[in-house]
């Protein structure tokens, strides 16, 4: 069985709709196929549709943006139910919180020399409540500031350099209480991405699983193979499920295409196992 529990469409900052993502998602051999656009749900009924029609297993999901302590997390929340009102609720704060980081991104541009980042973002984002900094990154690429979108993450929008902005998102607590109170499971997104050292990482985990999680993503298109070895390694020693996905956001974007996501470590528990 082929599964992919990772992924974005038009509805956040990935490039294909959520029919179109589902359609390449099967033509590429996925079984099982998670959409989880950055704080938003809204594409979900589409791509459900699109995958009863074809005959694969969608699973409802969501990437919550959370603050804790100095460190932006991701969490993943797998067969989740968008209608629970806390969660819709509390992912319509986070988009509306959204709009004036936007405005102080393109500032922090404006600054650097960089004007018309805000109306540059937005012709990217096809949905106007979520502007998110891989959408100033298509457009620095357009305006010639990078050769592609993981050179801009080198030289802007990140911590220190031009057009990063700090944001208060959710709280940890308040996205694994959504997303639990909702009938979902909670899955620490790409572990290896964060700037923690070990112990801080034990920290994070320990607070995590207090919080009501129970899976860590393994494998990841923002995992090299040795952390998928490192993060098998975590999520055994704390009990955690193991997830697996290609955070695919659009054809030649991004590391891993929808699908290209290789097998799990042995001795992982899939989180599949829970659904
Ligand atoms: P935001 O939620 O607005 O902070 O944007 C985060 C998004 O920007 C991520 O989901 C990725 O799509 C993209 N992104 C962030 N950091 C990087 C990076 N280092 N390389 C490539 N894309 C990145
Ligand atoms: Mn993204
Ligand atoms: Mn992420
Ligand atoms: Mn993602």
């Amino acid at each position: 069985m082929k599964v992919d529990l990772h992924s974005h469409s038009t509805f956040s900052d990935g490039m294909l709709g959520p029919e179109v993502l589902v359609e390449r998602a099967v033509q590429r051999g996925v079984d099982m196929l998670a959409l989880t656009d950055h704080d938003e749900t809204g594409g979900l009924v589409a791509a459900r549709e699109a995958a009863a029609a074809w005959g694969i297993r969608l699973i409802d999901g969501v990437e919550i943006s959370v603050q804790w302590e100095a460190v932006t997390l991701h969490i993943v929340g797998l067969c989740i139910d968008p209608a629970h009102l806390p969660l819709h609720e509390g992912l319509a704060a986070i988009r509306s919180g959204r709009e004036h980081r936007a405005q102080r991104i393109a500032a922090s541009l404006a600054e650097a020399g960089i004007p018309g980042s805000l109306e540059g973002a937005r012709r990217y984002a096809k949905n106007p409540e979520l502007v998110s900094r891989a959408h100033f990154a298509r457009y620095l690429v357009e305006a010639g500031h990078a050769r592609d979108t993981n050179a801009v993450f080198r030289g802007y929008l990140t911590p220190g350099k031009p057009g990063y902005v700090p944001h208060q998102w959710a709280e940890l607590a308040e996205a694994l209480r959504w997303i639990s109170g909702s009938g979902g499971v909670a899955v620490l997104a790409h572990p290896g991405r964060y700037p923690l050292n070990q112990q801080q990482c034990e920290r994070l985990l320990e607070e995590f699983i207090g919080l009501g999680g129970t899976a860590v993503e393994v494998v990841t298109g923002s995992h090299a193979p040795d952390e998928f070895v490192t993060w098998a390694r975590y999520a055994r020693r704390f009990g955690l499920l193991a997830s697996a996905g290609s955070d695919f956001h659009g054809p030649g974007e991004g590391y891993r295409d929808i699908g290209n996501v290789p097998v799990l470590p042995a001795g992982c528990t899939p989180v599949w196992t829970a659904f």
